[in-house]
């Protein structure tokens, strides 16, 4: 896997004078750029760029991509993010000249189309939601959490509320509470019970007049759907507090359960995750969000309408809390996204979830002999195994172990998440695997677990970069090229 030739800089390999193409000189009479633009906007020297053969170039992206893992080419189980397989069908319509020439700035009436495609995925979303009223401005999950609270605050100011309090699970994702702060709420842990399930007894205790909403994954994070959801939703809305529901496992229930049905007011769905579009190095995402019929006055504007058989953006709404976003969102992850949901039909997307949590079932059975599932009897569509006793007994960490499965060919599953589970390994097999290919994972995991330590602590040796500083890596990346001083 290590490619020497691509650890090479374009600087590095430029060599002076060196062309990508011959073209004869220009017959067409140009423009000096001085009468173009102002003087003052032009550089004085030209600037130094690297000088390469358009075959070095080619060779320099193509050897790159190859440095990274994908879901296109090796298996990739990251919980919580299902990083399913991306049909290419959905790429090809996605890319038709006819969706991505639009200009977001075209009049409703010759983008009717677009807004055609886009006023039908919302009554989908609503449909596999159970709640009725649909924005798909939102740029991605955790921007659907901050919109649809920023609706609920509005729709609380305009109650004369002053709930001030957002509830969140212990597991929940971080985003869960970011989101509730940023709104301007304060945030409270609930605990769960050694099962995983929500602590009833701390919700009771912790909801009262100052509650505006309880957030919930479900299923959890954890992988396990919370089967007192009713009861938790019947005790926060007895308080006047409502339910968000963060719909990134979605993936495990479409078709079979609907959060409208279980309590929920709002929720949002991550399009990349359960609708397939390319996401992490891939590509952007979509947070459409889906609520109640009362917190409909409250969402983004403008919002695609229908009106006497045509589409049209409506904006006339005072309640609204305005735009959170340009134009319609990320119109590309949403096309994607209602690609799918056509090509599979209503049948088609409750078998998804079905065959999701069957192989995730398949891979728990599978692996739980090797690695103890501290809530792993059966599980929805991830399961969350613990390296605990592992590290106690021969010093190999979640970490060690997800590191050297990447000399295996495999991608990492989530660590150290939920936080609830120490030495946590989340694994998600999506829908899209196939059984041999969950069968070489449970070997490659067998095979690690017979090695030295020393060898897994060692691990990666198969990839560029081994161990990097994941923190100084995210927080002060390096994202420009410096000539060596
Ligand atoms: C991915 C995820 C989010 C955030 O979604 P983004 O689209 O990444 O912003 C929130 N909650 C859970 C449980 C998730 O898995």
């Amino acid at each position: 896997m290590r490619n020497v030739q691509a650890t090479q800089l374009m600087f590095e390999l430029s060599r002076p004078g060196r062309r990508a193409n011959m073209l004869p000189e220009c017959d067409v009479p140009t423009n000096s750029l001085g009468d173009l633009y102002p003087a003052s906007t032009l550089r004085a020297t030209a600037p130094e760029l690297p000088e390469l053969s358009e075959g070095d170039v080619v060779r320099h992206f193509t050897n790159l991509s190859t440095l990274n893992m994908s879901v296109d080419t090796h298996f990739y189980p990251l919980g919580s993010c299902t990083m399913k397989y991306n049909p290419k069908r959905n790429e090809r319509l996605a890319g038709l000249p006819g969706i991505v020439d639009l200009h977001p700035l075209q009049p409703d009436e010759s983008v009717q189309g677009m807004l055609q495609l886009l006023y039908e995925l919302q009554g989908y979303f609503a449909e596999i939601s159970g709640l009725p009223a649909v924005s798909l401005q939102p740029a991605a999950g955790a921007h659907g959490e901050l919109t649809a609270l920023m609706a609920a605050a509005a729709y609380l100011r305009d109650r004369r509320e002053s709930r001030i309090n957002v509830l969140c699970p212990d597991s929940a994702h971080g985003t869960n509470p970011a989101s509730a702060k940023m709104v301007g709420f304060n945030t409270i842990t609930i605990r769960s019970r050694a099962d995983g399930s929500v602590d009833m007894d701390d919700l009771r205790s912790k909801v009262d007049e100052q509650t505006a909403v309880f957030m919930i994954t479900n299923p959890s994070t954890l992988g396990l759907f919370e089967k007192q959801i009713r009861a938790i939703a019947d005790l926060v809305h007895s308080a006047g507090g409502l339910i968000y529901l963060d719909g990134a496992n979605m993936n495990a229930i479409m078709g079979i359960a609907r959060p409208g049905d279980f309590g929920a007011d709002m929720m949002h769905y991550n399009p990349h995750k359960t609708f397939s579009g390319p996401h992490g190095g891939g590509g952007p995402g979509a947070g459409p969000i889906c609520v109640q019929d009362f917190l409909e006055p409250y969402l983004p504007v403008p919002r695609v309408e229908k009106r006497n058989g045509r589409f049209v953006l409506e904006s006339d709404y005072p309640k609204s809390i305005g735009r959170v976003r340009s134009f319609q969102g990320n119109i590309g992850v949403l096309v994607r996204a209602y690609c799918y949901i056509r090509a599979y039909g209503a049948t088609g997307i409750r078998e998804v979830s079905e065959n999701a949590v069957l192989n995730a079932n398949y891979l728990l059975a599978r692996i739980k002999p090797l690695l103890p599932v501290p809530n792993g009897d059966r599980c929805m569509h991830e399961f969350v195994a613990s390296a605990a006793a592992l590290k106690k007994e021969k010093g190999i960490t979640a970490m060690d172990l997800a590191k050297r499965l990447l000399d295996f060919g495999f991608h990492a599953p989530t660590v150290y998440f939920p936080l609830t589970v120490p030495e946590a390994l989340m694994i998600e097999p999506t829908e899209t695997e196939s059984k041999e290919t969950m069968d070489a994972f449970v070997r490659a995991v067998e095979t690690i677990l017979g090695e030295d330590a020393a060898a897994v602590q060692a691990a990666p040796l198969s990839t560029q970069i081994s161990r990097p500083d994941e923190v100084r890596a995210a927080r002060k990346p390096v994202m420009r090229w410096q000539a060596s001083q």
